[in-house]
């Protein structure tokens, strides 16, 4: 093209004023048209006569009309403005046009490439060398390259992450393929065994347990125990599934974990959708009750962080929501934790804290009478207290707070765990995997 360009603008150049005019104007209108063709690839065809016409220039012009000049005098040098070669040359295709597209529903080898002008025997000669290229699937790419005469050079099927196929046309028209296929990773199965020397993250990492996978196992067990509380010399096992490929290995996932840590065990399996359950089946996160009570009070306060305390008269934060209650009425934890504070808190008379996790805490305040210690592990439901009406208090009521990572929260809308766990068939599928993950896990 620009070997073309060179001599033209040359010729151009030297033309008398009138004869630019022409020339410019003819190149405008041929411009125009070869812009407002709808496909890219037809502009190929088109444009080329472009040059054609160019270098036809003294014969038309000699024949030209000699009015011909008056009407368009006066944009005579917009036209020369518009004129830069070297834009134009940017904006036509090489002589070579390279397409992209992505399968969706419905389309066929056929319809995508008829609708970029491929003719059939282009492409008969692809589904012959390769009869798979008739099931194309969604989400699949193409890409090819057409030459200027239209016919197809290279075709590349991106099949998946893993296959990619390429057809290059041969000499004969028929096509020729090639393959590149990523090699599919083996999973092994090994078990790692180590005893707490630190902390567990620390000591799972020694063993060679990459830290996403640590901290998963950290999440799914903090119901059950705390990390914090593990003693040098407490042991852990985890099976692991490692993805080897040209014998290293590439990726890991944890399949199951038993950690034994004052004589008692706890243990943790994953199913295949990514999550963990206890050796039952069981969630390990047992979730929350909404309410501490069997019954579901009225509300004689609600959460409110710029309330007007009733008795002091001042603006003061109602971290929590107060129920109305007979004094005397069962109190329960919402959920499994570590009984954290447990005694006469002034304003707050006797009042409960309970621990859940590692970002979850309740409360409970203007109890009776306390029925836990401080240090005391409670299942999701067990009663700890008797309601009442001690501390800062104009009735019989509970007051009852829900904090997550620091942060008093509603009680009545905040997000908390819910109680799952696996039932029927995907029960039954998990505890024999678990029957078969069990042996490796022995500490012996
Ligand atoms: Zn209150």
């Amino acid at each position: 093209m620009q070997q073309i360009a060179h001599p033209v603008t040359f010729i151009f150049n030297k033309l008398p004023l009138h004869q630019r005019v022409m020339l410019g104007s003819l190149t405008i209108i041929t411009l125009a048209v070869a812009v407002w063709s709808p496909y890219a690839y037809r502009c190929i065809k088109d444009i080329i006569p472009i040059v054609q016409h160019i270098n036809l220039n003294k014969n038309h012009l000699s024949t030209l009309p000699p009015n011909a000049k008056a009407p368009i005098h006066q944009v005579t040098s917009k036209i020369k403005e518009k004129l830069p070669i070297g834009n134009i040359r940017k904006d036509l295709p090489d002589v070579t046009a390279k397409s992209e597209y992505t399968i969706s529903s419905g389309d066929t080898l056929i319809g995508v490439l008829n609708q970029y002008g491929i003719d059939m025997e282009n492409i008969n000669a692809l589904t012959n060398r390769d009869k798979m290229l008739r099931h194309l699937k969604v989400g699949q790419k193409l890409s090819w390259t057409i030459a200027n005469d239209g016919t197809l050079q290279l075709l590349t099927w991106k099949m998946n992450q893993r296959e990619t196929r390429t057809y290059q046309c041969s000499h004969n028209g028929s096509f020729t393929m090639q393959s590149s296929k990523i090699q599919k990773g083996e999973w092994q199965k090994r078990v790692i065994k180590g005893e707490v020397h630190g902390s567990f993250a620390a000591s799972a990492q020694r063993a060679g347990i990459i830290s996403s996978e640590i901290s998963a196992v950290m999440k799914v067990l903090q119901w059950q125990m705390d990390f914090r509380k593990l003693k040098t010399g407490d042991n852990f096992s985890i099976l692991i599934s490692s993805k080897i490929l040209n014998g290293k290995s590439t990726q890991s996932k944890i399949l199951g974990v038993r950690l034994r840590s004052g004589g008692k065990d706890y243990y943790a399996f994953r199913t295949k959708d990514g999550k963990f359950y206890d050796r039952n089946g069981s969630g390990l996160a047992h979730g929350f009750m909404r309410f501490p009570t069997v019954k579901q009070y009225r509300v004689s306060s609600h959460f409110n962080p710029r309330r007007l305390n009733p008795i002091t008269g001042r603006i003061a934060p109602h971290k929590g929501v107060d129920f109305a209650l007979p004094v005397g009425t069962s109190v329960m934890t919402v959920s499994d934790g570590e009984v954290v504070a447990a005694k006469n808190g002034g304003a707050s008379g006797n009042y409960i804290a309970i621990r859940h996790g590692q970002r979850y805490m309740t409360r409970y305040m203007h109890l009776k009478k306390v029925l836990v210690k401080p240090g005391q592990k409670v299942k999701h439901g067990d009663r700890i207290a008797l309601s009442g009406n001690t501390g800062r208090s104009t009735g019989p009521h509970l007051h009852f707070e829900v904090w997550i990572n620091n942060r008093a929260v509603n009680p009545l809308t905040a997000k908390l765990p819910r109680i799952e766990g696996l039932t029927g068939k995907a029960r039954r599928n998990y505890l024999n995997q678990v029957k078969s993950y069990l042996p490796p896990l022995n500490f012996r």
